[in-house]
């Protein structure tokens, strides 16, 4: 069993992403070996968690005992820069004065691809697969079922044109994107929203404001950061 991702035969350019992301942290980035996810469109997707406070462990969570590809680990690896390297703060849902993480974490994933995705399809074609695999298998899962709450189509177009325009380079999975949201009737729409995020691409707190205002989302959320607490933000 995998304890640390120093178990795992990293490449040099891994292995001193992790050991800077371990320094910060104070400690080596955990790995936790769960079964695979049927209700994923990959099943063996790796995620990233922190761990609970005073130690805000980081973590990877791995699906199989298999080999686990490079360009896997080198995704998560840059979620775990932008959140304990470089302080980018989470979203996260807020409810009776704590955090749930794991309720924004669709939304925060979104947004965070938006970043961390165009570094990692520089890195390898294996990359540049993976997503647009996904892409179509995530559009193959969603034919045919058009919500009928105004929000709730709103929120996939929002969610499938990011992935359009930061995580796709196919044009033919491009092209499938903008069908699949001209038949949630939601073209200019998404059109309008793109515009507005590219503006505030780079600044978390803009790129969440503008993904929430656009779905329409009525909770109460908030932005922590790094071993801190969250702070409510304003949309
Ligand atoms: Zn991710």
């Amino acid at each position: 069993m995998l304890a640390t991702i120093n178990d795992l035969p990293l490449l040099p350019y891994l292995r001193e992403f992790s050991d800077k992301i371990a320094a910060v942290a104070g400690t080596a980035i955990r790995l936790e070996r769960r079964e695979p996810d049927k209700t994923n469109v990959n099943p063996n997707a790796l995620a990233y968690r922190i761990g609970a406070s005073p130690d805000f462990t980081p973590w990877i969570i791995y699906r199989n005992s298999q080999e686990i590809p490079n360009h896997m680990i080198l995704h998560e690896l840059l979620h775990l820069r932008r959140v304990v390297v470089q302080g980018i703060p989470q979203l996260v849902t807020l409810k009776n004065g704590a955090d749930y993480p794991e309720d924004g974490h669709c939304l925060e994933n979104a947004i965070e691809h938006t970043v961390i995705v165009p570094v990692q399809l520089k890195c390898g074609i294996e990359s540049k697969k993976y997503w647009n695999d996904l892409v179509v298998k995530l559009l193959k899962k969603s034919r045919g079922n058009i919500p009928d709450d105004p929000q709730d189509r709103r929120r996939m177009a929002v969610i499938a044109s990011l992935d359009a325009r930061y995580c796709v380079t196919d044009l033919r999975v491009k092209k499938a994107v903008a069908k699949w949201i001209a038949k949630l009737g939601e073209t200019k729409f998404a059109h309008e929203f793109i515009q507005r995020y590219r503006r505030a691409h780079g600044n978390k707190a803009e790129m969440a404001r503008m993904v929430l205002r656009a779905i329409g989302e009525k909770r109460l959320v908030g932005l922590r950061k790094y071993g801190k607490k969250s702070i409510p933000l304003d949309y």
